[in-house]
């Protein structure tokens, strides 16, 4: 779906089956020590790195068929910690996807990194490989909040990759922010939006902390050595968050992200947007229309057998149209009220104070994001059931 479309507000059912755009995604999985929250694939075996690089070739040079000459609007180099890779091998790896993929020359290129393994020779070196903005995994400026959260860096970290970057001559910056870990009071999380603020950087990520499955912290929470922060102070944080970053001009363009105009990240807009992308690496996964595919799910068996799918299924016409009333939700450009849900049901959701209604386009409240989960449920329905939010 054109940009164009998106904003004169019609959203046609082909966007969730294709469209001319598309984005590039490399997962690099390595990662120096694993994060208490993160359900992310990734291992430590950095030392495998030059192997993976060698798969990764293999991969993109068998490519995806129609789309070796069809221009890619993004690429997106995540993980993992894809800045624990030497200059050398981030060089390579672009150099290689441009070789093998029509990447357009004014491409989003995004880095993903975290504050300690950012260095001025490896900020050049991304500079010079062509890409145009970086992600920084801050989460939070209390080194409390980041020894919580099993995090590598201390909040100086921060300050010093800001630097880093900026000399290198990156002014596109995003920092990840994180909020509800316990411990954590208002003032705090204000104290930390207010240093992001003073970072002056055009885009901020801000996440609730969830407890996954699987991961440490669940471990943890299960042995009792934390408890969660209640729901109300969790929804408040969200609210201040809305609040603070809007009045100083920052668009909440979705549930967890916000940036100046101008500064929207086109990669993640796409995919909300139900853009067809494309993944490299392991675990990485693609879409293209109904389809959905994963490359091979650990580095050991992406070093092997590049070429093999982890899973490669087509989803209903049905399961299309909910993921992307799913997606839609989550943004400020929201869906069609005519082609995705019921005039029954937009009005329960106007009268609730929980969405919006312009130029038949349904977007949600701040106070309707955080019950999304409730939401799409109650659109899931195929009854006009009461919506318990
Ligand atoms: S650095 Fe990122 S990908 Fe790696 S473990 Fe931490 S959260 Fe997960």
């Amino acid at each position: 779906m054109s940009i164009l479309t998106a904003l004169t507000g019609i959203f046609r059912r082909q966007s969730y089956l294709s469209s001319d755009h598309y984005g590039l995604y490399i997962h690099v999985p390595f990662c120096a020590r694993k994060c208490g929250y993160c359900d992310f694939y990734s291992t430590d075996a950095i030392a495998l790195a030059p192997f993976f690089l060698r798969a990764l070739k293999k991969q993109m040079a068998a490519g995806t068929p129609g789309f070796k000459r069809r221009p890619a609007d993004t690429l997106y180099i995540g993980g993992g910690t894809p800045s624990l890779l030497a200059p050398e091998q981030i060089e390579k790896m672009v150099h290689m996807v441009r070789r093998y993929y029509a990447v357009a020359s004014d491409a989003e290129t995004t880095i993903e990194c975290n504050p300690t393994s950012v260095t001025l020779e490896k900020a050049q070196a991304w500079k010079r490989a062509g890409i145009n903005r970086v992600s920084l995994g801050a989460q939070s400026f209390n080194d409390d909040d980041l020894r919580f959260l099993n995090r590598l860096h201390t909040a100086a970290d921060i300050f010093r990759a800001i630097e880093l970057l900026a000399k290198a001559g990156f002014s596109n910056i995003n920092l990840d922010l994180m909020f509800g870990m316990p411990g954590q009071t208002m003032a705090r999380f204000k104290q930390n939006l207010t240093l992001a603020l003073s970072l002056k950087v055009p885009h901020l990520s801000v996440y609730g902390l969830t407890v996954e499955q699987g991961t440490p912290l669940q471990e943890r929470l299960d042995k009792g050595e934390f408890t969660r922060i209640h729901d109300e102070m969790f929804e408040a944080m969200f609210l201040t968050a809305h609040m603070m970053l809007s009045e100083k001009g920052y668009g909440h363009y979705e549930i967890s992200n916000y940036a100046r105009p101008g500064f929207e990240s086109v990669h993640n807009l796409n995919c909300w947007r139900g853009t067809d992308y494309i993944g490299f690496g392991p675990a990485a996964h693609s879409r293209v229309g109904l389809q959905r595919w994963a490359g091979p799910d650990t580095v050991e068996s992406f070093i092997a057998n590049p070429l093999t799918r982890s899973f490669d299924h087509q989803v209903s016409d049905e399961e299309g149209r909910l993921e992307q009333i799913m997606l839609g939700l989550r943004t400020q450009e929201g869906i069609s009220q005519s082609d995705l849900i019921s005039a029954e049901k937009t009005s329960v959701l106007l009268r609730r104070g929980f969405a919006q209604q312009n130029l038949k386009r349904i977007r949600l409240t701040p106070h309707g994001m955080l019950c999304l989960d409730s939401i799409i449920l109650f659109l899931e329905d195929k009854r006009c059931s009461t919506l318990n939010a």
